[in-house]
């Protein structure tokens, strides 16, 4: 099956949803920034992301209501803080 254009799918930065934990992602040599998708064209980091996102299995699980917060509360202070 053909790959699409990264510019098809609204390849972008990822922030929750990434390339990394995403079934199509295929990562570069040891330590490489860049690897690649089985489903997009080109060089793909895995800090990416785009609208054919298919998320990984977790084996911990989904987050907790309260571990979502904590994480999201984490995040704030983070930005907060410059
Ligand atoms: S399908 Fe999209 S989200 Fe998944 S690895 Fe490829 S570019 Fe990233």
């Amino acid at each position: 099956m053909d790959k699409v254009s990264q510019a098809s799918v609204n390849y972008r930065r990822g922030i929750d949803r990434q390339c990394a934990k995403c079934t199509m992602y295929t990562h570069g040599p040891d330590g490489a920034t860049f690897g690649g998708c089985t489903h997009v064209t080109g060089l793909i980091t895995p800090y990416g992301v785009c609208d054919d996102h298919a998320w990984l299995a977790n084996p911990f699980g989904r987050l907790s209501q309260a571990h979502r917060i904590a994480l999201h509360s984490h995040r704030l202070n983070r930005a907060l803080a410059g």
